[in-house]
């Protein structure tokens, strides 16, 4: 691992076994490297992030069922898995990855795909016990315990995660306050339509939902009770509070060895880090795009493709075509889905907001489709990933109908 002399590496070392890191290591199989790869995590064993708004938290499925591949699946592919150990150092001019056991494999080429932390509530009392954020099966476990019927829960921030878990917390039996400013949140993502129907969704399903901030957090008296006061003066008693207000990256590893950072990992659409022998990928990395500007792509499908497009590039391989940007929430009992871009004031609706299921569509000036969004509609967002792909310009009156099957979209 040195920044002066790269050729296909033979030893490789992942740090982070997420979505990236899981993603990078079977691209790597799967394009024939035969070499050594170490696939280092602080975690049990890998495991799916998503279920643990939803599904674990709702005590429907445990750690073993969100596994991201079957426990055999390392040895079989000869992947030398890491569990439970940190990577404490890069040593870049040594070639080796300094781990928590005191040991130090030694790497050609390092990948990071180290995730993020949960954004803490920057207010005084924001890190009191009782105030929770939800990153790690640890975190969800805590707050599981925390979520019994009747408890107050108070959910700080309405976006994905916030809202996931506002609707857990109020399946598990809770009384639920959200605070979210923006109304609605998620508008960028899929579309004011969609948007202000999945943020109504809260109060029709009896959540108290204010427009608001939160300017502290106190422990009343001795009692383990909380008070969440708002920016407007209003003071929430709570049980629980959950903070859901984004994604920070540590700089850690990164700068330590030197790597260049700004708000997470600065790499190249080959994903190579300022060091020509470590890459980086998923939540942890921002991507430099032609036009300058730094991108990261906080979900599921992006880390998942980063780590693959990571995978092919340290192996000097063509990259995976790029898949236009898709992410999925479940609340309230509804799926929602969005992909491509949803920024855009060219719209077609197929479906309504008061008959489900409703999809938003996204069209350029030229016609062609730039994005879409559904709520109970997969067949849809398919179709429409198929349409982005292809850069045709569909019909928009085929595109409103109903009675249109999405797959005929494509068939012109
Ligand atoms: C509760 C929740 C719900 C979500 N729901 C959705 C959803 O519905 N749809 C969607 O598209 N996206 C969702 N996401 C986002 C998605 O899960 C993330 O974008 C994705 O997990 C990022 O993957 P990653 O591999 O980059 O990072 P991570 O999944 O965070 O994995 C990073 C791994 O690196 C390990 N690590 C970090 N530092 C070290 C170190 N020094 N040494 C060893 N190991 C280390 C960590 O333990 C972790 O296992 C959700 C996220 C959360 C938290």
């Amino acid at each position: 691992m040195s920044a002066d002399a790269f050729s296909v590496p033979d030893r490789i070392v992942v740090v982070g076994a997420g979505i990236a890191g899981v993603s990078a290591v079977r691209e790597l199989r799967s394009r024939g490297h035969s070499g050594k790869i170490i696939l280092v995590d602080s975690g049990e064993h890998p495991y799916d992030r998503p279920p643990l708004s939803k599904a674990f938290l709702l005590g429907e499925s445990d750690l073993d069922a969100i596994r991201l591949v079957p426990e055999a699946w390392f040895d079989d592919n000869d992947v030398d898995l890491r569990a439970r150990r940190s990577a404490v150092r890069l040593r870049p001019s040594e070639g080796t990855v300094e781990l928590d056991d005191g040991t130090a494999p030694a790497a050609d080429a390092v990948l990071l795909t180290t995730g993020g932390a949960a954004r803490p509530l920057p207010v005084p009392g924001g890190d009191l016990p009782g105030v929770h954020v939800l990153r790690s099966v640890e975190d969800a476990r805590d707050l599981r315990a925390a979520l019994v019927p009747g408890a107050r829960a108070v959910v700080v921030g309405g976006g994905l995660i916030g809202a996931e878990v506002a609707a857990s917390a109020l399946a598990l039996g809770c009384e639920v306050t959200l605070i979210e400013p923006t109304r609605p949140p998620l508008a960028m993502a899929v579309g004011e339509e969609i948007a202000v129907l999945l943020h109504e969704q809260h109060t029709a399903a009896g959540i108290r939902v204010l427009a608001d901030t939160v300017a502290a957090v106190t422990r009343d008296g001795g009692a383990a009770r909380l008070s969440v006061t708002t920016a407007s003066g209003e003071a929430l008693p709570a049980d629980v509070v959950v903070v859901g207000v984004g994604l920070t990256v540590p700089g850690g590893l990164a700068e330590e060895a030197g790597l260049e950072t700004s708000d997470g990992i600065l790499v190249d659409e080959h994903h190579r880090t300022s060091n020509p022998a470590v890459f980086a990928a998923g939540d942890t990395a921002r991507v430099r795009l032609a036009d300058g500007s730094l991108r990261r792509r906080e979900h599921w499908q992006a880390a998942q493709q980063g780590g693959r497009t990571a995978a092919a590039a340290l192996l000097g391989q063509p990259l995976p075509a790029a898949d236009p940007d898709w992410f999925w929430s479940d609340r309230h009992g509804v799926h929602v889905e969005a992909v491509g871009d949803m920024r855009g004031p060219h719209r077609v609706l197929r479906g309504s907001a008061d008959s489900l299921p409703l999809t938003v569509l996204n069209l350029a000036e030229d016609g062609r489709l730039l994005g879409a969004a559904a709520v109970d509609d997969t067949r849809a967002i398919a179709a429409a990933r198929r349409l982005i792909q292809s850069g045709t310009a569909p019909d928009a009156a085929l595109l409103a109908d109903t009675s249109v099957e999405p797959r005929k979209w494509l068939r012109r």
